[in-house]
């Protein structure tokens, strides 16, 4: 294997409709062009692929962004991630080693109402007190860094010779965690149908689609719970409940952040008797539910 660093993609080789390499610029702006007979692309959120064949959507509604800085002092204990949702969006609060803290918000893009980002985020951040308690006595070391339209789903490939992992899928939002590990998960499958397509010296179109069936039926439930949670994480009262059963429920706490942390099947709870659980609905009410219907 080689690794080429400070490589910009610019550009397919294409034949037949299908990709068959790459070009851009090298590191010393010299212009370079692979032949391959498979390219994955894993170029995140603003993979070439997005761009060449414009195949991101954004979900319909409200746009949500993000604005993260780094903070000098700020009091949080090291082993732990603080998330507070608090209108008009949450934070999330972690450790990055040597007394400096990410700080992350993520709010509806028409809250800023034109706003500066780095005013807007300060004053939000600030607003809740319990975000004031960590922050009040630290420094922020950089102007807010922004990313735009974090939510967006990702239109079938128009090509063979090509496959896509990582955040270049698609994204939600980070609180669901749909993160790192589905980036790594997306390209061990993408390895797998990979290996299939050399050994068969198949590279089309309909091929490569094993990739994506196999996506699919990994990651939907997950997909399917991180939307569900979305739903309630942003209605103030199935949001209070929710904390105050997982606060009052380890099992239940331990279960949810498992699936979350990828360290448990989704299946485990995308189900209606974990979700009335999760909201505070005895599971025996449930059961007398589904016996009447
Ligand atoms: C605010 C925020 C908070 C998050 N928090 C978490 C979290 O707590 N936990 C978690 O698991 N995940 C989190 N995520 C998500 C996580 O960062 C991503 O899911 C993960 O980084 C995706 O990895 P990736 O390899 O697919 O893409 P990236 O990490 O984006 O890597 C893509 C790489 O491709 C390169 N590239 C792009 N285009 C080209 C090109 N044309 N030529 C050459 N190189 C190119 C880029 O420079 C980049 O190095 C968060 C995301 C956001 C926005």
């Amino acid at each position: 294997m080689e690794v080429r660093e400070q490589y910009k993609v610019t550009d397919f080789l294409f034949e037949n409709n299908c990709v068959v390499g790459v070009k851009g610029w090298d590191s010393n702006k010299k212009a370079f062009s692979i032949r391959a007979p498979l390219v994955i692309d894993a170029g995140g959120r603003n993979a070439f692929s997005l761009k060449k064949f414009s195949l991101k959507q954004e979900p319909a509604g409200k746009v949500k962004i993000a604005l993260a800085a780094h903070w000098k002092g700020a009091k949080i204990t090291d082993d732990y991630c603080y998330m507070h949702v608090s209108d008009p969006g949450y934070t999330g609060i972690s450790s990055i080693g040597k007394d400096h803290a990410n700080v992350v918000l993520v709010v509806n893009r028409e809250s800023m109402n034109g706003e500066k980002p780095h005013k807007f985020y300060l004053d939000i951040l600030m607003k809740n007190p319990l975000r004031r308690k960590i922050l009040q006595d630290a420094e922020c070391v950089e102007s807010a860094r922004g990313v735009e339209s974090l939510a967006f789903s990702v239109k079938p490939l128009p090509c063979g010779g090509l496959l896509m992992v990582g955040d270049a899928m698609g994204f939600i939002d980070p609180f669901t965690g749909e993160g790192i590990y589905l980036s790594l998960r997306s390209s061990e499958i993408a390895v797998e149908v990979a290996e299939k397509a050399l050994k068969e010296n198949n590279f089309s179109r309909d091929f490569l689609k094993g990739y994506e069936t196999r996506r699919k039926q990994e990651f939907d439930k997950k997909f399917l719970l991180s939307r569900i949670l979305q739903k309630l994480i942003y209605n103030p009262f199935f949001c209070d409940r929710v904390v105050n059963r997982l606060n009052a429920d380890r099992n239940l706490a331990e279960t949810l952040v498992g699936v979350i942390g990828d360290m448990l099947p989704a299946e485990t709870v995308v189900s209606f008797k974990f979700l009335f659980q999760l909201i505070g609905i005895s599971p025996s009410i449930v059961d007398l539910v589904r016996k009447r219907a």
